[in-house]
């Protein structure tokens, strides 16, 4: 939802005169204090003014978060050495629905609870098959970094119709590109998101 232009002549006069009370900004806007109500409401709701009882409104920089690093959550990871019933052990443990596979810090898979489901209902000794087995492993993992925009990692997630994305830092170690793990962008971190922006 954009603000109105009132809405906007109003932030531009508490930049200028803060503190100012509602009084004050219905008089420099000709206009009665009554009939701004409703614009304050959004205002301060939205995170634009603050209002202090005695004292009036201040503005309040709203800080859109615009980085992957800003909302990510915690990266999930087993070894990939680790068997599917362990990951499977993990993912409930742990609950979420995508779970990452590492070789000493470092990105090697991904499997979503479907691959598990996969390969738990064919004619498998799930504690004998080793995860990296069934992984879909790098170079096919899409990922994205801390400081990428949030809205080109939901771009990818949307792309390549998947729940998740690691996040990596990426180095180069003896000429060989190196992927640790340091989190994890999902659809629910963007459905947080968006409730945020909405619920302003
Ligand atoms: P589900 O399998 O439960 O629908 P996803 O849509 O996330 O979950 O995964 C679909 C397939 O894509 C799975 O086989 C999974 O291994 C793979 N996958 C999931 N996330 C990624 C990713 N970030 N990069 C590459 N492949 C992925």
């Amino acid at each position: 939802m954009s603000l109105t232009e009132r809405q906007k002549q109003i932030i531009e006069i508490v930049k200028e005169n803060q503190p100012i009370t509602g009084d004050g900004i219905a008089e420099k806007l000709s206009l009665t204090r009554s009939a701004l109500r409703t614009d304050f409401s959004i205002l301060t709701g939205k995170g634009y003014l603050n209002s202090k009882p005695k004292v009036g409104y201040t503005y309040q920089e709203r800080k859109d978060k615009k980085y992957v690093r800003e909302i990510m959550g915690e990266a999930v990871f087993v070894d990939y050495n680790l068997s599917v019933y362990e990951t499977i052990l993990k993912i409930f443990a742990k609950d979420v629905g995508t779970m990452f596979i590492t070789e000493n810090k470092t990105l090697v898979g991904i499997v979503s609870r479907k691959d598990l489901l996969k390969i738990a209902i064919g004619k498998n000794d799930i504690e004998k098959v080793p995860i990296n087995v069934i992984m879909t492993r790098m170079p096919n993992i899409i990922y994205c970094e801390e400081d990428e925009l949030i809205i080109d990692g939901v771009k990818k997630i949307i792309k390549h119709q998947i729940d998740c994305v690691p996040v990596v830092r990426i180095k180069e170690v003896r000429g060989k590109k190196i992927y640790e793990l340091v989190g994890r962008l999902t659809k629910t971190n963007i459905t947080k998101l968006f409730l945020e922006y909405y619920e302003k």
